[in-house]
């Protein structure tokens, strides 16, 4: 299904079955924060979840909520990271950043961070130096993005931005989930769980006033005097969606998420005259490493040429070998730096030979005659000096490629399990109104989270937090503008 539900007019429904002043449609982190910000500024919240409780995708992440601007972590860790630093990073690496989202989001991020804490989000004042893609200890800050990727570095002070929930594992989402949850249920806001939208309820004037829910094989309806929130997650599970926007992920990628996030929340803002932004844009990533040594080797195409400075983060450099010929790279490494990807999960262990000579290597890998020997001479010259004046790799992860013998990882997106999720959504300005065709906003409806367009639209400038850090903040946006406050 990729085609909006039908609109429903208010006129044509009999019997409302619930009332509220907002109702929240799906009950992830963004629905979570929604609801709990819209109940507090004195609403009476319904929220409706189609499953059979809240959690979503949400629960399921890895915990890491992309803040900074000098929150209470950045700040223990001796980082004075600033809301005009983040705010210039976000807008030079950003693909189409809208200013006034990425502006409201760095602004208000030090009292977001201190929000969550006091709904008992716990954070903890420790630091990774190092350059990983996920960490199963409690330790909280790391760096997750691109912000010592060059020409970004150059732009603003790096910081690491990316803040993990302390608990150990690979989700600690679940417990950002269970502190948040735990304060709904508090907060005496009403949840209709096992209950499905399936369209929005419009007014004459076109207002958005209440939405159909199916429950136990019927359909009920559900008016909304101030708002209807939209944060049904993303599209990672619709088929249809997919196959529209971004066909050669279907077959080739895993989808990270739950088998709700089907894109109803999208397609139930379409139906009101919503309009969609980077449909396209994805982050399907499959990290090469840790160990973080491999980052001193290379990638390279069937050409035998680089395209991506190494150090990116890793679903950065996952987007340009997906752009590649035929999709496909070889990561190259010399017996100095030679290890095993460890991330077992992405299959990244195609070793596919050792070669004594490059010569060798480049024969071996049917690359054209003399690419490589022509890439790898080119590239040693540079770093023996530190330098890499074609994609400026930090000196940091220099250093020549000449210790032979030689190895080759096909890194390539059809030999690796790419795992993704969706970043384009509905078009919402910085008070995350859903906007029309018209650039107008469409009274009584709102979006936040992976339903909606947000602060991060494509692989090449996501962070590892990008999601879980503007849906929440957004999320809370949404529930007090609703709310009326
Ligand atoms: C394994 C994994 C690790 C991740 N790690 C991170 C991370 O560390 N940091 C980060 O920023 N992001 C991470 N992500 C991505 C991030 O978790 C999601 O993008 C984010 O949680 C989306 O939040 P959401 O509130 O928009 O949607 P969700 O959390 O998916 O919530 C949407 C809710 O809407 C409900 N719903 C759907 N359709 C309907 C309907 N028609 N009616 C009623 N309810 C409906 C769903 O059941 C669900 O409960 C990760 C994702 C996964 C799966």
């Amino acid at each position: 299904m990729n085609q909006p539900p039908e609109i429903i007019r208010a006129s044509h429904i009999e019997r409302w079955s619930d009332t509220a002043d907002v109702i929240v449609v799906g009950m992830g982190i963004a629905g979570a924060c929604a609801a709990l910000e819209a109940r507090r500024a004195g609403a009476d919240v319904l929220v409706i979840e189609r499953a059979s409780g809240g959690g979503g995708a949400s629960a399921l992440s890895s915990g890491i909520f992309y803040l900074g601007g000098g929150t209470a972590v950045q700040q223990a860790a001796g980082y004075a990271d600033t809301p005009q630093a983040m705010y210039d990073f976000l807008m030079a690496s950003g693909i189409s950043p809208d200013p006034e989202i990425v502006r409201t989001f760095c602004d208000g991020c030090v009292a977001h961070f201190d929000w969550l804490e006091a709904q008992g989000v716990p954070f903890e004042r420790s630091y990774f130096p190092g350059k990983a893609v996920f960490l199963t200890t409690t330790t909280c800050l790391m760096s997750t993005g691109n912000e010592k990727v060059w020409p970004y570095r150059e732009v603003a002070e790096p910081a690491p931005r990316g803040h993990k929930v302390a608990r150990e594992g690979e989700n600690a989402g679940s417990l950002a989930m269970e502190a948040l949850l735990a304060r709904c249920a508090e907060s005496g806001l009403r949840a209709r769980y096992d209950s499905q939208v399936t369209a929005l309820v419009v007014d004459d004037s076109g207002r958005v006033v209440g939405v159909r829910y199916r429950r136990g094989g019927e359909d009920h309806h559900a008016m909304a005097s101030k708002g209807v929130i939209l944060s049904a997650g993303g599209f990672n599970m619709n088929k249809d969606m997919l196959a529209e926007h971004m066909p050669h992920m279907l077959g080739n990628a895993e989808p990270l998420g739950i088998p709700y996030n089907d894109g109803a929340g999208i397609l139930l803002g379409q139906s009101a005259g919503g309009v969609t932004q980077s449909m396209s844009g994805v982050i399907a990533t499959a990290s090469f490493y840790p160990p973080s040594q491999l980052i001193k080797g290379i990638l390279v195409n069937t050409r035998g040429e680089r395209f991506v400075a190494e150090d990116s983060y890793h679903g950065r450099t996952a987007s340009f070998i997906i752009e590649q010929p035929g999709r496909k790279a070889y990561l190259i490494l010399d017996s100095e730096i030679f290890a095993y990807p460890e991330l077992t999960d992405f299959s990244h262990h195609t070793l596919v030979d050792g070669w004594e000579t490059i010569e060798e290597m480049e024969a071996g890998l049917k690359l054209p005659e003399g690419s490589l020997q022509s890439t790898l001479a080119e590239y040693n010259r540079h770093a023996e000096n530190g330098q890499d004046p074609l994609l400026h790799k930090h000196p940091d992860w220099i250093k020549p490629l000449n210790a032979g013998p030689y190895a080759a990882f096909d890194v390539s997106f059809n030999k690796s399990v790419y795992l993704y999720i969706t970043l384009g959504g509905l078009k919402t300005n910085a008070r995350t109104e859903v906007i029309d065709q018209h650039g107008e906003v469409i009274p009584g409806l709102y979006a936040a989270g992976a339903c909606a367009s947000s602060v991060s639209r494509d692989g090449k400038d996501y962070a590892s937090g990008l999601s879980l850090g503007p849906g929440s903040f957004f999320g809370r946006v949404a529930g007090r503008l609703a709310a009326g406050t």
